[in-house]
């Protein structure tokens, strides 16, 4: 039977392995697998999305104008240097679409973010992977010597997704100045405000008119799904030079950021103070969990999301069968043969991790 073919690069495409979830059978898990954040919404946010329920019969604003322009207002700029999306990653995949393509590369740090060989593979362009140096941290000289006339785009993740380690204003800077102009540079900071080093480059540094008069071809990509405590409900967003924004939003499916999301990314906004207070006490657990590792004898690379990574190596399975046999089950996120993620999570789930990890008989 002959059926319509698939286009190779999609045939081929490696897949996502979303965090485990646990079954229904049984006490509910830690679940340390996702990177999520471990409250529930504000009152006030829950509110808006009972609210927003309300009237999911219409459509929502198209161009998601109301949260365009928080964004846009609260950074100081116009709302045509802002993109949202239905997560930073819809983001991250317009962006793309819009400019890479076959004959075109994509340069990205590896391990990073899983969905970057994904999007990248879903354009048809080729994929340049360069090695993490040691402490799983960016090699931004290495990166920027991958960089050719054929490249379209390059990523970097900081803090990066899945080791922890942030890439500093000093390597930044260095970094933008040797990458030439035809090529977009994405800075992934999914995890900013979970960053406790003040030497790491700041984003907010390299947005508006007088940093795009220099480098234009920045754009900063953020998340209201860790911080923001909304994964659910799917809101991603960028600043960057309208111009290099238009053709990505070109990209956007309609109506893709629903209404509820929308108001929901609102009322967070509203409560900014609250949220990132939150975020300071994930940060001191994360302080707490990397303390007890390391005088555990685990040796972890800096943290500076909400993760700590342990590079299990060959061990990994090993290392999450244990967390998931415990009772009730820890979920982390293996990575084969290379390491494990773990999400901070509240005191609880951490102690729970901890005394599950302590009562393993090797180290890493
Ligand atoms: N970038 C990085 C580095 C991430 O880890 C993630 C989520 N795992 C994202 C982007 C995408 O997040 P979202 O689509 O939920 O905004």
């Amino acid at each position: 039977m002959v059926l319509p073919q698939p286009l190779p690069n999609i045939s081929s495409l490696p897949s996502y392995v979303p965090g485990a979830r646990g079954s229904a059978a049984g006490p509910a898990p830690i679940k340390l697998s996702s990177n999520e954040n471990p409250l529930p919404p504000l009152p006030s946010v829950s509110r808006a999305i009972a609210a927003a329920g309300e009237s999911v019969h219409r459509y929502p604003d198209m161009f998601a104008a109301d949260l365009v322009n928080a964004l846009a207002q609260r950074q100081g700029l116009p709302a045509v240097d802002v993109i949202v999306g239905a997560g930073s990653v819809a983001v991250l995949a317009h962006l793309l679409q819009a400019y890479a393509g076959p004959g075109r590369e994509v340069v990205y740090a590896w391990r990073s973010f899983e969905a970057y060989p994904i999007l990248t593979a879903l354009t048809g362009a080729t994929p340049v992977t360069v090695p993490l140096a040691g402490g799983g941290r960016h090699d931004l000289d290495a990166m920027a010597s991958a960089i050719s006339d054929h490249t379209a785009a390059v990523m970097v993740c900081s803090p990066n997704n899945p080791t922890g380690p942030a890439v500093t204003a000093d390597e930044f800077a260095a970094f933008v100045d040797r990458v030439p102009p035809h090529v977009l540079i994405v800075l992934d900071e999914a995890y900013v405000e979970f960053v406790s080093d003040p030497a790491t480059v700041k984003g907010d540094d390299y947005i508006g008119a007088d940093a795009w008069a220099t480098h234009p071809n920045v754009v900063v990509l953020r998340t209201m799904s860790k911080a923001y405590g909304l994964a659910g409900l799917r809101v991603g967003f960028a600043f960057g030079l309208a111009e290099i924004l238009a053709p990505a939003r070109a990209c956007v499916t309609p109506f893709s950021v629903s209404s509820v999301a929308q108001l929901a990314a609102l009322a967070s906004l509203t409560a900014e103070a609250e949220l990132l207070e939150r975020v300071e006490g994930i940060v001191a657990e994360r302080g707490r969990v990397l303390a007890s590792l390391t005088a555990d004898g685990w040796s972890i690379p800096d943290p500076q999301g909400n993760f700590v990574w342990i590079e299990a190596r060959d061990r990994t399975s090993e290392l999450v069968a244990h967390l998931g046999s415990q009772s009730p089950a820890i979920l982390a996120r293996p990575f084969t043969d290379e390491g494990v993620r773990m999400t901070i999570g509240s005191r609880e789930e951490n102690d729970a991790a901890l005394a599950a990890l302590a009562g393993l008989s090797w180290r890493v």
